[in-house]
């Protein structure tokens, strides 16, 4: 007899502590089971969290750039009297030089004028607001002899007026200003120093010209280079480097500068050589067709 036998007994005793044994290991197994399962899924709901906290910055970044984009152009606000009409363009006239004669008023103003005046050629000059009292009166005898007075710069501090839009709006306004005041013009077209692009404007100068095309005013860079600003140059290069390329063009824009006694000393012949060769020199308006290192139109 099995039951009640000592054998009996035994084997209850030990089916006892086996499952004694037996259901808490498996309890605890399960429990620990759940508890990776839950740590997985707390895991999976963090990264959830960093994803939408992650988007939640990106966008509020981006309302913040339009917000602050929003908030650059208001430099449009600026000197609402800096507007000018733009002038319907004009066919090229025909075998017609423009003497552009930048950084100037100078103490040689006068004698750039006197030989301008001899063979009756008239030129462009994109002044700045550095002069003196004397420098003054050439802005008005550059005015009274029939030429242009444009707008270069007033401080000529590349570090300066390309700083910012602003930077550039407020020196611009300056020189405007002077111009204005001196002469009674109103200039309506300008030149970068440096030209329109250049080393101290890449980041900026598309938005330069945006906002100054905006206002009305039309910049004017060169086709012709006379080479004047190099400390290098030669009354000789100078007169060189114009006669042998300005009839390349029909409409040459030729670079000089003001206050050079090498630019001084090549102008008569630069000047008598282009009417040799059947050219008229002309003062630019806005309407002459733009010639633009950065844009073509
Ligand atoms: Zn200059």
């Amino acid at each position: 007899m099995y039951f009640g036998s000592v054998k009996f007994f035994k084997h209850l005793i030990i089916g006892t502590i086996c499952l004694m044994i037996i259901i808490p290991t498996t309890f605890t197994i399960s429990l620990i089971t759940q508890n990776d399962a839950l740590k997985q899924k707390m895991g999976s709901a963090q990264t959830k969290y960093q994803q939408l906290e992650g988007n939640y910055q990106k966008v509020s970044k981006e309302l913040a750039g339009m917000y602050q984009s929003e908030a650059s152009f208001e430099y449009q606000k600026k000197y609402p009297d800096l507007y000018v009409a733009q002038a319907p363009k004009t066919a090229s006239s025909p075998k017609t030089a423009y003497l552009t004669i930048d950084d100037g008023p100078s103490d040689k103003t006068g004698q750039y004028l006197e030989i301008l005046a001899k063979y009756n050629a008239k030129a462009t000059f994109f002044v700045t607001g550095q002069t003196s009292h004397e420098d003054l009166q050439y802005m008005k005898m550059i005015v009274e002899q029939g030429h242009t007075l444009a707008v270069h710069t007033y401080s000529h501090n590349y570090k300066q007026i390309y700083s910012s839009v602003d930077a550039y709006l407020e020196d611009f306004y300056n020189i405007y200003t002077l111009i204005y005041e001196t002469t009674g013009v109103k200039p309506t077209i300008f030149r970068f120093p440096g030209g329109s692009i250049n080393n101290y404007n890449r980041d900026i100068y598309q938005q330069i010209i945006a906002e100054m095309t905006r206002r009305g005013f039309i910049y004017y860079d060169w086709n012709v280079s006379s080479g004047d600003a190099s400390t290098s140059a030669s009354s000789a290069s100078i007169v060189s480097n114009v006669l042998n390329t300005y009839s390349q063009y029909e409409n040459p824009i030729i670079l000089l500068h003001d206050g050079k006694t090498t630019t001084l000393g090549a102008l008569e012949q630069i000047v008598s050589g282009i009417a040799a060769g059947g050219y008229k020199m002309d003062k630019m308006d806005n309407s002459v067709k733009q010639v633009s290192f950065g844009y073509k139109n």
